[in-house]
């Protein structure tokens, strides 16, 4: 009797079967029996869908749940996400006419983004979301762009909050930052701005991506509706919603555990007790990652199996152009291993002898998986790479060095 090899602590999302890892109740022959293809991204619906439910199930029902499509705006999950969540967040135009065509409605969809340029606020005044303004340049340029089109923008400013997050995760508010309106300048303009030149929907309060830490969200909820309940005194005329940033992260490396959403929840229903006001409005919390990072695997075959001075190397025909989180120059410090696994030998155990995984680029930094133990791996077998499902093709160089692009399947 083998034991099955130890992916990760937390990688229990899939199903198996002799051996094989199911995605979609597929084995990945199988999906590449479907597309044609040996290499690929394939996202189970399933678990998307449970991501949502375990969101709903923990947070109070009168915050609502909005994708930020950056994380995977792969047509048919924009389209499948239309019927699970209350809105998107885009951060492009072209993001925006994904979402639009989704059959979104344009009054549940914002566009936020640094430097938007004209004919992007353009296209999101003409199409009827809400632009998060960043810069109070882009306020007046909206005002503008509104006049001439005869119709009038409608507004949330994005907020720069003075309070940082105080745990790992990449911070997207706090100091001086390229996002956003200083909450300082904010409490300065507000009260005196032309609110007759466009419709103020509310503010977007984002503080950062990535967050394991329970303790790190509650505090930056805590600070979130501190701030929001402020802004909206000094604003004169009513805020309709609050977007209250997004931050829950997954486990990608060795000792990450999966975030406890529950206690969350629970100090998110203490908040709406506390501030009355705010309970009264729509509240959003934007979430990318957490709803589709771990319904995604990456798989590529090996191609090649090779020894350099003792060390072993699968050669696969999958790399960092297809996937450049995976080989940590995607935000990481240093590089680290996210889980992988051999897909058609999940019932064995891994071997004591470590071997490195590569692609196909002419880079050392091409590196799939380095020092690993997996399975004896032999040429033909499945490689593949857990917590994809986010951050994976469109953000990944697929030009570099002129290979293949990458193909996609949801199951
Ligand atoms: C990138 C981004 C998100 C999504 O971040 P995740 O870590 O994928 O959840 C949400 N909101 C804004 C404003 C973003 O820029």
């Amino acid at each position: 009797m083998t034991k099955p090899q130890v992916v990760h602590e937390n990688m229990d999302q899939f199903a198996t079967q002799n051996g094989q890892l199911l995605i979609g109740g597929k084995n990945l022959d199988s999906i590449a029996a479907m597309t044609g293809k040996d290499v690929f991204y394939a996202y189970d619906a399933a678990i998307v869908q449970q991501q949502v439910d375990l969101f709903r199930q923990h947070i109070p029902s009168a915050i609502q749940l909005h994708y930020a499509v950056k994380a995977n705006p792969y047509v048919p999950l924009v389209h499948r996400m239309v019927d699970w969540v209350d809105g998107f967040d885009v951060a492009s135009q072209k993001e925006m006419l994904v979402a639009l065509q989704s059959g979104m409605h344009a009054k549940d969809i914002s566009f936020a983004g640094p430097s938007k340029q004209l004919a992007e606020i353009r296209a999101a005044i003409t199409a009827g979301v809400t632009l998060h303004i960043e810069s109070e340049l882009e306020l007046s340029r909206a005002i503008e762009q509104g006049v001439q089109l005869g119709i009038k923008p409608i507004v949330a400013f994005r907020v720069n909050p003075a309070f940082e997050l105080k745990a790992s995760g990449m911070k997207m508010g706090g100091g001086p930052k390229q996002f956003g309106i200083d909450e300082e300048r904010l409490f300065e303009i507000l009260p005196d701005l032309d609110y007759g030149q466009f419709h103020f929907r509310g503010f977007h309060i984002f503080w950062g991506s990535q967050n394991l830490k329970q303790d790190a969200i509650i505090e930056a909820h805590a600070n979130t509706f501190e701030l929001a309940q402020k802004l909206i005194n000094v604003t004169p005329v009513p805020t309709l919603t609050v977007n209250l940033g997004g931050g829950f992260g997954i486990p990608y490396f060795p000792g990450e555990r999966r975030l406890d959403i529950s206690p969350i929840g629970q100090h998110l229903s203490e908040l709406l007790g506390q501030y009355p006001a705010l309970a009264e409005i729509e509240l959003v919390i934007e979430l990318g990652r957490f709803l589709v990072g771990e319904a995604g695997i990456y798989a590529s075959k090996i191609t090649d199996i090779k020894q350099s001075r003792g060390h072993t190397y699968l050669m696969t025909n999958g790399g960092l152009h297809h996937h450049l989180s995976n080989s940590g120059n995607f935000g990481q410090v240093i590089r680290k291993n996210y889980p992988v696994a051999i897909a058609n030998k999940m019932d064995h155990e891994p071997s004591e002898h470590k071997v490195t995984a590569v692609g196909p680029l002419c880079t050392p930094l091409d590196t799939l998986a380095d020092k690993m133990g997996l399975p004896e791996a032999e040429i033909g077998d499945w490689l593949v790479v857990f917590q994809s499902g986010a951050y994976g093709p469109t953000a990944s160089p697929q030009d570099f060095l002129g290979h293949p692009h990458v193909s996609e399947i949801l199951l």
